[in-house]
């Protein structure tokens, strides 16, 4: 239903909505400045079923791809 020009009552994708709020990430990776609002851009796509936040920095102009991993492997530094 659209009223006033705003959709309103519950819609299919409101759960999806407020998992990407709760979810998104805040915080540049390369910097830490916020990057929510005008400060950035965080756009959340889905690969099967992986969720992939790609985000931008106004800050430092970083750009990339967050998304949680269950499991990481990595090397220390010698
Ligand atoms: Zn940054």
């Amino acid at each position: 239903m659209v009223e006033a020009g705003r959709l309103t009552g519950l819609h299919w994708w409101d759960d999806d909505a407020r998992r990407h709020r709760a979810d998104a990430p805040r915080f540049c990776c390369r910097c830490g400045a916020g990057i929510e609002g005008p400060a950035g851009v965080v756009v959340e796509y889905w690969t099967a079923e992986q969720r992939v936040f790609h985000c931008w920095c106004r800050g430092c102009g970083w750009a990339g791809d967050v998304c949680r991993a269950e499991r990481i492997v990595g090397y220390e530094a010698v």
